[in-house]
C-alpha cells in the first residue's frame, strides 16, 4: 500500500490517500489543542502513544465484536484505516461527572453517575461543536434513525468493554469521545481514535489524571501522564500474554 497526497490535516492527525481508495493512512502528530483551538502546544511523544494505544484498544474492541476502521499499524505514528464517511457527531459517553458536564449540571467533578450517559455534539469547528440531541441530529440530516440507534448501541457496548479494560490497568474511565463512520454498504463502524486526548483516565486509587486535562488545566507532567497510561496498557497486555 502506497501513501499518496495529504487529504486533510486536523488538530492532532494528518490523513493521506493511498493507491487503493478503500484505505487511508492516518498520521498522529504531537500537536495539542484545547478549548476549540484557543490553547495550542506540543506534547512530545503523544503521537506515538495515541497511535499505539488507539490501535491496541480498537483491536480489543474488534475481538469483542465491535467493528472499527483499523486495518493495520504501519509505523510508530501511522496506521492504515478503512476510508469511511464520518458521521458528523462527537459521541460522548460518561461514567463519572467531569469537564463540561459537571459545569453544565452544577455538580462536582468526580461524582459517579447512577448510570452511564451519552450525548452528541455537532462536529463543526466554526460553531465550537455545539451540544445537540438525537432529534436535532435527525432533523439536520446528520444521521438516520437507524444510525443513531446503532451509534448508541455501539457506544454503550464500547463503554462496557473499555471500562473493564481500563479498570484492569488500575484506571477509572471517566468519559470519552467517539466518532463513527459509515462504510459504502451503510454499516456503522468506529473511526477516529481512542486515546488520552479523547478520554478522561483517572488513576483508580489516587484519582491522578492521566489524560489531556493535564495540558488543558496546566497541571504539569503531561508527557509523563501519556507515557504512564501507555505503560499500564502494555503491562496489562503482557500479563494477559497478548502481543502488542
Ligand atoms: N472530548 C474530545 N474532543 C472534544 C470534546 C471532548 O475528545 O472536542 C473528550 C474529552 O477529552 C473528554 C470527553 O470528551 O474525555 C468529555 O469532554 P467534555 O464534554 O467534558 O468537554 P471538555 O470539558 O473536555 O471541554
Amino acid at each position: 500500500m502506497e501513501r499518496l497526497d495529504q487529504l486533510y490535516e486536523g488538530k492532532a492527525k494528518r490523513v493521506y490517500r493511498t493507491d487503493d481508495e478503500r484505505f487511508l493512512v492516518v498520521e498522529y502528530k504531537d500537536d495539542a489543542t484545547a478549548f476549540n483551538g484557543q490553547k495550542r502546544g506540543t506534547i512530545v511523544g503523544k503521537g506515538a502513544v495515541n497511535n499505539r494505544m488507539s490501535n491496541v484498544l480498537m483491536r480489543y474492541l474488534e475481538s469483542n465484536g465491535v467493528p472499527t476502521h483499523l486495518v493495520e499499524e504501519l509505523s510508530e505514528r501511522e496506521t492504515l484505516v478503512y476510508a469511511v464517511q464520518i458521521i458528523p457527531l462527537e459521541v460522548i459517553v460518561r461514567n463519572v461527572a467531569a469537564g463540561s458536564f459537571a459545569k453544565r449540571c452544577g455538580i462536582d467533578e468526580g461524582r459517579v453517575l447512577d448510570r452511564p450517559t451519552i450525548e452528541f455534539s455537532y462536529k463543526n469547528d466554526e460553531l465550537g461543536d455545539p451540544l445537540i440531541n438525537a432529534y436535532h441530529a435527525k432533523a439536520l440530516g446528520l444521521a438516520s434513525d437507524d444510525e443513531i440507534e446503532e451509534v448508541k448501541r455501539l457506544a454503550f457496548r464500547i463503554n462496557d468493554l473499555l471500562r473493564e479494560f481500563w479498570l484492569s490497568c488500575g484506571i477509572t474511565l471517566v468519559d470519552f469521545k467517539l466518532e463513527f463512520g459509515r462504510t459504502d454498504d451503510g454499516t456503522v463502524i468506529l473511526a477516529d481514535e481512542i486515546s488520552p486526548d479523547t478520554s478522561r483516565l483517572w488513576d483508580a486509587e489516587t484519582g491522578e489524571r492521566l489524560d489531556k486535562d493535564r495540558f488543558r488545566r496546566d497541571l504539569g507532567g503531561v508527557e509523563e501522564a501519556y507515557v504512564e497510561a501507555m505503560r499500564r496498557v502494555r503491562d496489562r497486555l503482557e500479563e494477559g500474554g497478548e502481543a502488542l
